[in-house]
C-alpha cells in the first residue's frame, strides 16, 4: 500500500477513534439560560457577557421589539424562555397578569432591589430606573418657563410640542401616572390640551423628537432621560451630539410629586427549564458590577442603592426629585390611559 493510500485508509479510522475517545470522556452538560428580550440586545449584552465570564453559564438571547409575550403564551409548556426582559413596567404587568411568570424568593434580590422597584409577590424585579423628562430648546424656551407635565397643556405652547405615539408604552405609563394623580376626567382634558399643542402628528422614537427640536420643527419634547447620554456621547452618529446640545433637560414637577419614573425589569417564566441559572442571572444583574455597568454604559439610574451614577449623568442631570408613585398603580391605569389616547384622537 502506498503511503497516500495508507493515509486515505487509516485517516477515517483515526477520526473514528478520536470521536470515540471524545464520547467516552464524561463531559458536563453546557450550563445555559435563555432570555427573551424586548430590550434591544446591544443594551444588555455587556452585562450578560460579564455574567458568563463570572459563572460559565451561557446566555442565549432572543430579541424582538414586539410579540414576545404572545410567543411565550403560545409556546406554553414548550417555551425555551427562562427570563423575559422589558424596558417598561407595562409589558411586565401584562405578562404577570397572563399568569406566565413565577414568583422568586431571593434574599439577594430583596437586599439589592428596593421594594418600590419590585413586586411584593416576587413576580417581577426592576433592574434600572429612568425618568420621562421634558427636553426644551436652549434657544427658544426660557429656563423655568415649563415646570410640570401639566404645563404642556398650556395654550401658550400651541404648535410647539413633539412626541412619539401616545400609545407607546413609555407615554402610556406617563399618562397612567397622570390618571393616578388627577383622575380620568382631568387627565382627558390635559391630554386634549397637549394634543392641541402638538407641532406634528406623533411619530418617531424619543431621539427623533430631540432631532426635531434641533431642526426647529418644535421647541418642546417628551423623552426618556438616558437618551440624552446616548446622544451626547454618540461618536458613531455625531449628528446626535448636536441634537443633544440643542436642548435643556427638564425634570418636571420638582415642587410637588417629582418626575415620572419607570423601570426596565425582568420576570422568571412559569415554565423556565433553567430556573436556578435564571435566578442567578437576575441576582447578577442586580449586583454591584452589572448595576455599575448599566449606569456607565446606558446612562440609566441603577436601582441598587449606593451604586454610583455615571459622572456624565451627574453633570447633566444632577439631583432631582423622582415621583415615588407605585409602579403597580401606574401599570393598573395603563388600559385607561390607552382608551384616553384613542378618545382624544391623540395620534391622529
Ligand atoms: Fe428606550
Amino acid at each position: 500500500m502506498s503511503l497516500a493510500k495508507k493515509i486515505n485508509h487509516f485517516f477515517p479510522l483515526m477520526l473514528l477513534t478520536l470521536a470515540a475517545s471524545i464520547a467516552a470522556t464524561p463531559t458536563k452538560a453546557v450550563e445555559e439560560v435563555n432570555v427573551y428580550s424586548a430590550r434591544q440586545a446591544f443594551l444588555i449584552k455587556p452585562m450578560l457577557k460579564a455574567f458568563t465570564n463570572e459563572t460559565g453559564i451561557k446566555v442565549n438571547i432572543i430579541f424582538a421589539k414586539k410579540g414576545l409575550i404572545e410567543r411565550i403564551e403560545n409556546e406554553a409548556k414548550n417555551t425555551n424562555a427562562d427570563l423575559f426582559i422589558t424596558p417598561d413596567i407595562g409589558p411586565i404587568y401584562d405578562i404577570v397578569n397572563k399568569g406566565l411568570t413565577q414568583a422568586i424568593e431571593s434574599p439577594v434580590l430583596e437586599k439589592n432591589i428596593p421594594s418600590q422597584y419590585r413586586d411584593p409577590e416576587g413576580h417581577w424585579f426592576g433592574l434600572t430606573s429612568r425618568s420621562r423628562i421634558i427636553y426644551t430648546s436652549k434657544d427658544r424656551v426660557k429656563k423655568g418657563a415649563i415646570k410640570t407635565y401639566e404645563d404642556l397643556a398650556d395654550p401658550q405652547w400651541k404648535g410647539k410640542i413633539c412626541t412619539r405615539s401616545g400609545k407607546h408604552t413609555y407615554n402610556l405609563s406617563l399618562i397612567a401616572s397622570m390618571i393616578a394623580v388627577h383622575g380620568e376626567a382631568d387627565t382627558e382634558k390635559w391630554l386634549k390640551g397637549v394634543k392641541a399643542n402638538l407641532a406634528r402628528k406623533p411619530q418617531g422614537n424619543d431621539r427623533a423628537q430631540v432631532k426635531a427640536i434641533k431642526e426647529g420643527v418644535c421647541d418642546i419634547a417628551l423623552g426618556n432621560s438616558y437618551y440624552y447620554g446616548k446622544m451626547i456621547t454618540n461618536a458613531k452618529n455625531p449628528e446626535q451630539i448636536a441634537w443633544a446640545k440643542s436642548v435643556n433637560l427638564l425634570f418636571p414637577n420638582q415642587a410637588d410629586r417629582g418626575a415620572h419614573m419607570n423601570v426596565s425589569g425582568v420576570v422568571l417564566i412559569k415554565y423556565a427549564k433553567h430556573k436556578a441559572n435564571a435566578i442567578k442571572l437576575i441576582e447578577f444583574l442586580s449586583g454591584p458590577m452589572a448595576q455599575y455597568m448599566y449606569a456607565q454604559e446606558n446612562f440609566e439610574f441603577p436601582v441598587r442603592p449606593d451604586t454610583p451614577r455615571s459622572s456624565l449623568i451627574n453633570k447633566y442631570m444632577g439631583k432631582f426629585k423622582p415621583d415615588t408613585l407605585s409602579l403597580t398603580v401606574i401599570a393598573a391605569n395603563r388600559s385607561k390611559a390607552s382608551k384616553l389616547v384613542d378618545k382624544v384622537g391623540f395620534d391622529n
